[in-house]
């Protein structure tokens, strides 16, 4: 017998699931290297450069995460090798 996943990854996009979470990210412009890693990994993929491309001191356009969809999952900042994301409790 053969399953199929009820869930794909990304596929809460159709869902604003941003409600649900406990802890959101808190993105540490300044210290972003813009490497895209964040965006690897969230599962989600909802971090980007921000859209207006500014850029930090260090002339790095600095992401952000669309918290529409963010589940506060943490994923993104165990990752960042800057460690320029910070996990607070969502307000
Ligand atoms: S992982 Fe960190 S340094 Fe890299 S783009 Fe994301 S926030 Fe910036
Ligand atoms: S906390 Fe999770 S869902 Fe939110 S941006 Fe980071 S990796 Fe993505």
């Amino acid at each position: 017998m053969k399953y199929k996943l009820a869930v794909k990854p990304g596929t809460t996009r159709k869902n604003k699931t941003g409600g649900w979470r406990t802890y959101v990210p808190k993105f540490l412009h300044e210290k972003c290297i813009a490497c895209n890693m964040c965006n690897l990994v969230c599962p989600e993929n909802i971090c980007y450069p921000n859209k207006k491309k500014k850029k930090n001191k260090s002339g790095k356009i600095y992401y952000q995460s669309d918290l529409k969809y963010c589940k506060g999952c943490g994923i993104c900042a165990e990752n960042c090798p800057a460690k320029a994301i910070i996990m607070q409790l969502d307000k």
